[in-house]
């Protein structure tokens, strides 16, 4: 729209209307720089005054509202609209604005400046002036054209001036600008019109401003809020999330928030954001923490330093990183230093007390930088070979504890007695775990001593009689040496008995009728007595009729009863003996357990399964290889049946393609071994054969056979030890005399030994007692003999008894206290066969002392009745084993020299010069080279532990 000139009458007033706007407009800016937070928050979709060119809004009618140009207090041109049709009654004159697009807006704002005239000041106009005018608006989607409806605009408001002014105002003193604010909204279109309706007023419009008010982004607390359009409401807040700057989280619960006013206010923060670990405040953002550095947390608020032997070469670290050889435990936090496992533990002592052992150290130099020190103990048995050396199991006690030691000593209980241990004493703290450098730690290697046996268990009474009561036992589960005898004590009320017993049964005879008894049985060994068993009672059958009663009295009747009784056993004897080679019947006589021979019975098969456990194949599990028998391999393994605890088992196989004999062959030591039940004879657990492979099953000995565990642990024993392994196996013979059975083939090499050094014997066969003896050899009088071994009357006439096994036990002693040495050593089978009938005995073994030998030499007696009974073998060596006295090595014996093979009734044999006058003189010439070849030409040599063995070689025989 082209500006024009004003009317003459009108003009100066309104020119210094708009003057006075301009040095109002000057005034008021101190007001806007007051308000440019304010201003700030505005956005701005009309401003008149900033337009400096034609505004060109719609007036209507044409005589109606003027564009006038004026100037504003810095002389910049503005654009005003004006009208001053006061004299003309019916005044409707509209301007209408440009189309305003309102963005997203919602609340507009309308700011009008303008001046009015006052109506009193004007002569004439009375009815025709006002001093108002009306604000419209119509909201479109888009510009509708340049038409102008009244009828589709809403009304704001009336708009009258708080100050008009007359035609003397002049001069700055009396401004007359009005300034008006009205709010629009809530707007739904894309934009609007605004316009002015004047009704017949004199009024300027100086300018009009159109905005709405937005709350700016901001950061606040970390959290970026983005830019913001206030609600349409006045008192509407608006609730804005916040966003995390980089490298900042939300605080945990703590969501950032802010509200928008409607004023364009962020108001009421709410939460925030912190700096990620590895970052810390810096202003508005976070910065990675500097090399060194660290912050485990966002809750930290600043970095720090990398604590003791830690550091990190990376910035924005929430950590840093051990120095080799140091580390964190889990449960360290990331602000305290690196550490390390401790040394070891100082000045380790110990004390023995039999089987227990005490353990006593000073804390380690270097506890590792920590203060969580703590010891553990590894505990190791080394079965006479500290290459063999296995944990100690389950059943070491370890008082106050094995591992978690705050204190500086241990004891460890219930070990083995005569066992090496190796006790490892490591300190442990929180990082010793972590740690790969080698374990330091302090360590010592003990023998314990001997301890007396454990209790007897699982007491069974398996006969109540009037006057006799007979129990059995199971013995010790850990015998801690070899048991010579159990002791039996038994009382009624306060009198007390005692008996004793070599075997786990006993009777006890001699009782008194309806009586209740009290019975209590320990074992006994070389190391003393063990513990009594828990106490049993049990009562003495009732006094049986009177007739019986006297009978026990009348020793007329009991002859009768003794003469019916005998011819009765008579009978059965007979009947036995007749039927028995058909049926294997056995007759027992009461108190004796009598061997029966499984070849009397005509079908095998019964003959295992009346004396072998059936086992059900499940139960056994077959773990390795130990060894080669005639049948099959034997394999070690474990046996667990129902109800009983699982036990090691050796396992006998049958190997495949077998014959029927070697079948029954095979299973005959087993109808053999089952009828034996003795500490010191091999135990059969049971037989499969029901399945295949069939098996054997045998109670398992660790230390595999006397013979080669001697020669592994040569010289490592005590006299007593080795005295204690031959009392054993007297022992196991004796019961086996006793049960009528004869072995003929006992050796070294067929007595097996535990890990408690039991021995027991074994190798029960028949004719395969000689067959699958390596030992074995032809002799003239037919058949396979072990000859060395072997009594002279069984050689010869093949008169074996239980006194050709005494012969054969006393070539065992010599074996055992010689630790394996081959008896008669390279020596010929024949040349042996002749030197025996000659009357030469093999010498006394190095260190054994006399005692020993001399119980050789009575067991190698030529006549068998002179030989002493195996009963009587074990109350020597019982004896002996009470008295170690008896057993002490006369001085000098150890670098004796050799014993020759030689007749008693010889002079001094220390009168040979040299060793060929000697082997002359008990007409063994022929081995002279032997002797030369091994270096051994005079007598003298003395012998250091390194020619052991070329010592017994050199070693004669005795003549008897
Ligand atoms: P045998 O057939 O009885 O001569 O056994 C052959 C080998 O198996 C023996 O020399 C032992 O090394 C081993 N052996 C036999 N029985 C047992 C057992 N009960 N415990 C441990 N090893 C055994």
């Amino acid at each position: 729209m082209a500006s024009r000139s004003l009317s003459p009458s009108l003009t100066p007033c309104l020119w210094i209307t708009v003057s006075v706007v301009c040095v109002c407009l000057q005034l008021l800016c101190g007001h806007v720089a007051c308000g440019d937070a304010q201003n700030a928050r505005e956005v701005i979709l009309l401003d008149s005054k900033a337009q400096q060119t034609d505004l060109e809004w719609i007036s209507y009618p044409p005589n109606g509202w003027e564009e006038i140009s004026g100037l504003d207090e810095n002389y910049t041109p503005i654009r005003t609209y004006q009208v001053c049709q006061v004299m003309e009654p019916n005044q409707n004159n509209w301007l209408r604005t440009n189309w305003i697009e309102k963005g997203d807006a919602q609340r507009i704002f309308v700011e009008l400046k303008f001046t009015l005239r006052d109506c009193n000041s004007l002569p004439g106009v009375v009815g025709t002036c006002k001093e108002t005018f009306n604000l419209y608006y119509q909201e479109t989607d888009s510009e509708v054209g340049r038409s102008l409806r009244e009828n589709q605009y809403v009304k704001i408001d009336t708009i009258a001036a708080d100050e008009s002014f007359t035609q003397g105002d002049l001069g700055e003193r009396k401004m007359k600008l009005n300034t008006e604010e009205r709010i629009i909204g809530p707007l739904s279109r894309r934009g609007f019109y605004l316009a002015f309706q004047d009704v017949g007023a004199c009024i300027a419009l100086v300018s009009v401003k159109v905005y709405y008010k937005k709350c700016w982004s901001i950061i606040e607390n970390l959290a970026t809020f983005p830019d913001t359009v206030t609600g349409s409401e006045f008192s509407s807040l608006v609730e804005v999330e916040g966003v995390c700057v980089s490298d900042a989280e939300e605080e945990a619960d703590n969501s950032p928030k802010m509200h928008c006013s409607a004023q364009g206010e962020w108001l009421v923060p709410i939460g925030k954001c912190i700096c990620k670990a590895g970052f810390h405040q810096k202003g508005d953002s976070c910065e990675p923490c500097g090399r060194g550095f660290y912050k485990s947390s966002s809750q930290d608020l600043q970095c720090s330093r990398c604590p003791a032997h830690s550091f990190n070469d990376l910035e924005g670290s929430w950590r840093c990183d051990c120095e080799d050889g140091y580390y964190r435990a889990f449960s360290d936090p990331p602000s305290v230093a690196c550490t390390r496992p401790p040394s070891a533990p100082q000045n380790l002592v110990y004390n023995i007390n039999q089987t227990s052992v005490s353990l006593e150290w000073n804390p380690p130099a270097d506890t590792g930088g920590r203060n969580d020190v703590t010891y553990r103990v590894i505990c190791r048995r080394c079965t006479w070979e500290p290459e063999e050396c296995v944990p100690c199991g389950p059943n070491v006690g370890f008082s106050p504890a094995q591992s978690g030691l705050v204190d500086t000593f241990v004891t460890m209980m219930d070990l083995l007695a005569h066992a090496n241990y190796t006790f490892e004493v490591e300190a442990v703290n929180g990082v010793s775990d972590l740690s790969r450098t080698q374990r330091l730690f302090a360590a010592v290697s003990i023998a314990t001593g001997q301890a007396a046996p454990s209790q007897v268990s699982q007491v069974i009474k398996e006969k109540v009689q009037q006057r006799s009561i007979q129990l059995s036992w199971q013995e010790p589960q850990q015998p801690n040496g070899v048991i010579t005898e159990y002791e039996i004590k038994y009382y009624e009320k306060a009198l007390e008995q005692e008996l004793r017993s070599k075997s786990t049964s006993a009777t006890v005879n001699n009782l008194k009728p309806s009586t209740a008894y009290v019975f209590q049985i320990r074992a006994f060994t070389e190391a003393g007595y063990g513990t009594y068993c828990p106490r049993l009672e049990i009562t003495t059958k009732e006094e049986a009729t009177a007739a019986i009663v006297s009978s026990e009295q009348n020793p007329v009747i009991i002859i009768a009863v003794v003469a019916v009784a005998g011819t009765i056993i008579l009978v059965f004897m007979v009947f036995g003996f007749i039927i028995g080679r058909r049926y294997a019947l056995a007759v027992k006589f009461p108190g004796t357990k009598t061997y029966i021979d499984p070849e009397t019975y005509e079908d095998p098969n019964r003959a295992v399964h009346q004396f072998a456990k059936e086992l059900d194949a499940s139960c056994i599990k077959i773990e390795r290889v130990i060894g080669a028998g005639e049948f099959g391999e034997v394999c070690s393994g474990r046996l667990k049946l129902p109800g009983k605890r699982e036990v090691s088992v050796a396992i006998k196989t049958l190997k495949v393609g077998y014959t029927e004999k070697q079948r029954r062959d095979f299973l005959c030591e087993a109808s053999i071994m089952g009828q034996f039940d003795h500490p010191n004879v091999v135990h059969l657990e049971g037989v499969v054969t029901r399945g295949k492979p069939v098996m054997i099953v045998i109670e398992y000995m660790e230390n595999g056979s006397l013979d080669s565990f001697l020669r592994k642990h040569d010289g490592q024993f005590t006299v007593i030890q080795l005295v204690g392994m031959l009392r054993g196996i007297a022992a196991g013979m004796r019961y086996l005399s006793d049960m009528g059975y004869v072995h003929r083939d006992l050796a070294a090499r067929n007595i097996l030994v535990n890990s408690n050094l039991v021995c027991k014997v074994s190798d029960f066969g028949l004719s395969r007692v000689i067959d699958d003896d390596p030992e074995a050899v032809y002799t003239t009088t037919g058949g396979k003999i072990p000859v060395r071994w072997t009594a002279p009357e069984a050689i010869q006439f093949r008169k074996f008894t239980s006194a050709s096994d005494v012969w054969s036990y006393g070539i065992v002693m010599w074996e055992v206290m010689s630790y394996g040495e081959r008896p008669y050593w390279d020596m010929s089978n024949q040349d042996v066969i002749k030197a025996i009938e000659e009357g030469y005995r093999l010498p006394a073994p190095m260190d054994c002392p006399p005692g020993l030998h001399q119980l050789m030499l009575d067991c190698w007696q030529k006549d068998r009745a002179e030989r002493p009974k195996f009963d009587q073998i074990v109350g020597i060596l019982d004896k002996m084993i009470r008295n170690p006295n008896t057993l002490k090595t006369p001085v000098g014996t150890c670098t004796r020299p050799i014993s020759p093979l030689l007749d008693q009734s010889t002079p001094d044999f220390t009168t040979f010069r040299s060793v060929g006058e000697w082997l002359e003189a008990i007409k063994m010439e022929r081995y002279r080279d032997n002797f030369t070849a091994a270096g051994y030409g005079s007598l003298e040599s003395t012998k250091t532990p390194d020619q052991r063995r070329a010592t017994v070689v050199t070693a004669g025989a005795t003549k008897m």
